[in-house]
């Protein structure tokens, strides 16, 4: 505001793309930023381009509830989380980039003696993995949120499991952060440049074609969250992955109330406070597929009784906005970071409702499989021919669950 906003240079380059790249990555979302960057930093590799058929940040990774976590079960997913909440703990550093990166802790509510059973297990292997977890009763519960309904209620809180360093992060500023970093690394990107297809001759990939033209490429990873099962059959493949709309809703802004985040354990809701007050708060995804970035009344609904279930007061403020976007559910609840039939072509995606944590690491793992021909240690398990062969890492509890 003292240079009474005046004289402010772009973020990031806007260059025309050039007739060809070494790598092309197809989507400017978190994913393909923090891939292109982790690619030209870590693995120094150059003459990199990302595509984008909208503008950077207009996809899902603007659009979620910003829930940071590393709270996973299973060996295939518990390192490679744990990988992406260490990256997010040094990501502003990194980036030189404000991120509001908040380790306000999240907690998941149990209601039953099964669930307590099951977040112990949980909680331990997140402990074997290096992650920090903790068991909370109802009081210690209570001491941080003491208008959760207790009394009378239909799923009694009886505790919850609490990993203090998870929070939450500005979404869009995790956009911006990483295209900046990645233009100051040579990073072409290159936004209203949508894939239309591929150009693909004796089983490799030449380049795509693209809403500016054909850009030649030696390497194509393809990075589209919602659009994987449209972009991916461009190359003639059909992905186990459906899409839905995941509807998000914000409050007024309040005074500060909740402390953290917390999740419901007897439905689909969860629910943080913006540092403008506003609750910022989802549930479940509407039953249909589609790729209507807007979701349907019943849903609504639906979220809404979860939320006054847990908070009754939550009756008394007003909702403010609501949108939806497009997420890739993979059959297991678990993504995929692999490379595909077609040499040079590489695939990221199946998200569900959980790829914004795993920003750092996507791109990471990404970026080591795209400059290596092989996976990352910590993402060998995220196999594209795990349907085929029967090895899913079935962890819809966690990776189909809030955020
Ligand atoms: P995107 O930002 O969607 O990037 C993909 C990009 O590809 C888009 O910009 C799109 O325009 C582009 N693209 C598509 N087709 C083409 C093409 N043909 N050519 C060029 N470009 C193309 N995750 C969490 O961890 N925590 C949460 O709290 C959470 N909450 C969520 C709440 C909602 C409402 C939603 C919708 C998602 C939520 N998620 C959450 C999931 C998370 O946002 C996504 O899994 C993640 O952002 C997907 O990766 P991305 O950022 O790269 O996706």
């Amino acid at each position: 505001a003292l240079t009474g906003h005046r004289g402010w240079g772009p973020a990031w380059r806007d260059p025309d793309p050039k007739p060809d790249y070494d790598y092309v990555i197809i989507g400017g979302g978190g994913h393909g930023l923090a891939t292109a960057y982790y690619l030209a930093k870590e693995y120094k590799q150059a003459r990199i381009a990302v595509l984008e058929k909208g503008w950077i940040g207009g996809g899902n990774v603007g659009r979620n509830t910003t829930i940071v976590r590393s709270n996973y079960l299973l060996d295939g997913n518990e390192p490679f989380y744990e990988f992406s909440l260490k990256l997010w703990e040094g990501l502003e550093q990194d980036l030189n980039y404000n991120a509001m990166m908040s380790q306000r802790g999240i907690i998941n509510l149990m209601h039953s003696d099964a669930q307590r059973d099951a977040y112990i297990r949980r909680g331990n292997a997140m402990i074997l993995n290096g992650a920090d977890a903790q068991l909370l009763d109802q009081k210690q519960v209570l001491e941080k949120y003491p208008f959760l309904n207790v009394k009378n209620a239909r799923f009694p809180v009886m505790g919850g499991l609490l990993q203090a360093r998870a929070g939450t992060a500005r979404h869009d500023a995790v956009a911006w952060g990483y295209a900046r970093a990645a233009d100051q690394r040579g990073v072409d990107i290159i936004q209203n440049c949508e894939v239309t297809g591929f150009r693909i001759e004796g089983g490799r990939i030449l380049g795509v074609e693209t809403s500016r033209g054909y850009i030649g490429a030696k390497k194509v990873g393809a990075c589209v969250a919602g659009s994987s099962s449209k972009v991916m059959a461009y190359a003639g493949m059909r992905l186990p992955i459906e899409s839905h709309v995941l509807q998000a809703f914000v409050s007024e802004g309040l005074k500060p109330v909740l402390p953290g985040v917390i999740t419901f354990g007897a439905g689909h809701f969860y629910c943080s406070q913006s540092d403008k007050g506003g609750l910022v708060f989802g549930g479940n995804i509407d039953g249909y597929n589609s790729y209507a970035q807007r979701g349907n009344l019943p849903m609504v609904e639906d979220v809404m009784e979860e939320a006054i279930a847990m908070f009754p007061m939550l009756g008394r403020a007003r909702l403010l906005r609501s949108w939806g976007g497009i997420m890739d559910m993979s059959m297991d609840g678990t993504p995929i970071i692999d490379k595909t039939h077609i040499d040079g072509l590489y695939f990221n995606g199946g998200w569900c409702y959980g790829g914004f944590k795993a920003t750092p690491a996507s791109g990471f793992v990404y970026a080591h499989l795209l400059a290596t021909d092989t996976p990352h240690h910590t993402a060998t398990a995220f196999r594209l021919d795990r349907f085929h062969t029967g090895h899913m890492v079935d962890e819809k509890g966690m990776g189909n669950q809030p955020n």
